[in-house]
């Protein structure tokens, strides 16, 4: 999501609903050729693989910086996670790859004249030896603030087996009726910068084939889609499910959440998760894995030391390297955590059992869930909600001219039933020969969720194990 954004209210005006009961032959189910989907550097079952000798490590997959819309330099923001005891933060600004030569930022500009000198100072004093940017002067001779490169933040702050930079782009379109599209290309080096298209299917394949087309190296690389629920139930599922080599999506982002919870549209990002999986599973194709992340824009919470409840990923690695990082993400060996870690997550093939012990430091008040499809689950659309909006509701849209059309598939309460339900810190679910698919889910202590900006507790998302994967 995008800075400024956080605190506006809806308050639209000529808005109209419109409900009708439709079947699956009203959305477009064409299936889109395979990509990297077949490619080897996916494959596998999540957490199966002998995991000794690895090891668990934390890391941020979204995070901004002056480069974009975020308030400091690389360098701050990477160094802020490392003090707060990450082993790995991605940089992702929006339509610039970090290893892009950074401009010069003129002093007095707007953005230069947010850059103060007290900043400057309480920087070289929490992280002695390193300075917040330097002062070039640029080609017209005005005085500019210049940020160290990637690389030599890299040389500054990577550490072996402690720290690692990982350099990104979120490349962020905007399709129509005020609609957004970001996808984050992690290690990825090549400038990108959204081509803004008429609709999300538009964007997305040119995103994903602009993806494709730049790496160098499917196993050195992965391609996220971020937060699909914003600004508003954005991308529908059925979109993503018909695109199989899209196998990463946040199913948490702490910097957004569905602007407008309009009537008639509540939808999860689990839920969102389980359509697209149970849509993929039924036709045998790869399943998409999630992850949480910060998406951080503001840093002066963590430069207070305040504890900042955001999401983040843990990732089984051989080594904090980038392809260690990348090769456990392309295997399913992560989950998704807003605060609560786990002990261990396993699946044995043997058996077709997923086990879950969640870290003893939570205690035992803690409420274990396994779900999933089961084999012949109606993946029709059971109703279809559609609203349009005309108008200035907020500050944030008045500049984007707004106009809001939103068509919301709502599908049966069948896909992500809940399989097994453990109080307790372990937990285990076998597979029973009709499930399509499982994954855990672990909140702790069990109270309600509320939403995916600040949860009020810790919730951990393993990734989805196929039925399939075992044939
Ligand atoms: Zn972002
Ligand atoms: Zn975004």
């Amino acid at each position: 999501m995008k800075l400024n954004d956080a605190d506006d209210v809806f308050t639209s005006v000529g808005r109209r609903r419109f409900v009708a009961g439709l079947g699956a032959s009203a959305i477009s189910m064409a299936a889109r050729p395979l990509a990297a989907a077949d490619s080897p550097a996916f494959g596998g079952i999540p957490y199966s693989s002998n995991a000794s000798g690895r090891k668990w490590y934390k890391g941020n997959t979204h995070m901004h910086t002056i480069r974009s819309d975020g308030d400091t330099f690389p360098i701050e923001a990477a160094a802020l996670f490392k003090r707060a005891g990450y082993h790995f933060t991605c940089f992702s600004d929006h339509n610039v790859s970090s290893s892009e030569p950074q401009k010069p930022i003129p002093v007095d500009s707007y953005k230069g004249k947010k850059i103060s000198q007290e900043m400057r100072t309480n920087f070289g004093r929490d992280f002695p030896g390193l300075e917040l940017c330097r002062t070039v002067q640029d080609d017209k001779g005005r005085e500019c603030y210049i940020s160290a490169s990637i690389e030599e933040i890299a040389m500054l702050l990577d550490e072996p087996g402690r720290f690692l930079t990982i350099g990104g782009n979120e490349v962020s379109a905007a399709p129509t009726a005020g609609k957004e599209l970001h996808c984050n290309f992690i290690n990825y080096s090549k400038p990108c910068r959204a081509n803004n298209k008429r609709t999300v299917e538009e964007c997305l394949d040119w995103i994903r084939d602009e993806y494709s087309r730049n790496i160098s190296d499917a196993r050195t690389s992965i391609m996220t889609l971020n937060h699909p629920l914003w600004v508003s139930y954005d991308v529908q599922p059925h979109i993503v499910a018909e695109r199989p080599d899209i196998r990463f999506f946040e199913v948490c982002n702490s910097g957004s959440m569905p602007r407008f919870n309009l009537p008639g549209m509540e939808f999860t990002h689990d839920k969102w998760w389980d359509v697209v999986n149970t849509m993929r599973a039924i036709k045998g194709q790869p399943l998409i894995y999630g992850l949480a992340s910060d998406d951080i824009h503001g840093y002066n919470p963590m430069r207070k030391k305040t504890k900042r409840k955001a999401g983040y990923v843990q990732v089984l690695a051989n080594e904090l390297t980038i392809p260690g990082i990348i090769e456990a993400f392309q295997r399913g060996d992560f989950y998704a955590s807003t605060g609560l870690n786990l002990a261990s997550v396993h699946f044995d093939r043997a058996t077709r059992t997923l086990s879950v012990e969640v870290d003893p430091s939570f205690g035992d008040d803690c409420r274990i869930e396994f779900i999933g499809s089961k084999k012949g689950v109606d993946t029709s659309v059971q109703e279809i909600v559609k609203w349009e909006i005309e108008g200035k509701p907020n500050k944030w849209l008045e500049s984007r001219h707004f106009s809001m059309h939103r068509t919301v598939e709502r599908y049966s309460d069948k896909i992500g039933s809940v399989f097994k339900t453990v109080k307790g810190r372990t937990a285990s679910y076998t597979m029973l020969p009709d499930d399509l698919y499982v994954r855990a889910k672990v909140a702790c202590p069990h109270n309600a969720y509320t939403n995916n900006r600040e949860p009020d507790f810790p919730i951990a998302w393993t990734q989805p194990i196929s039925a399939k994967d075992m044939l």
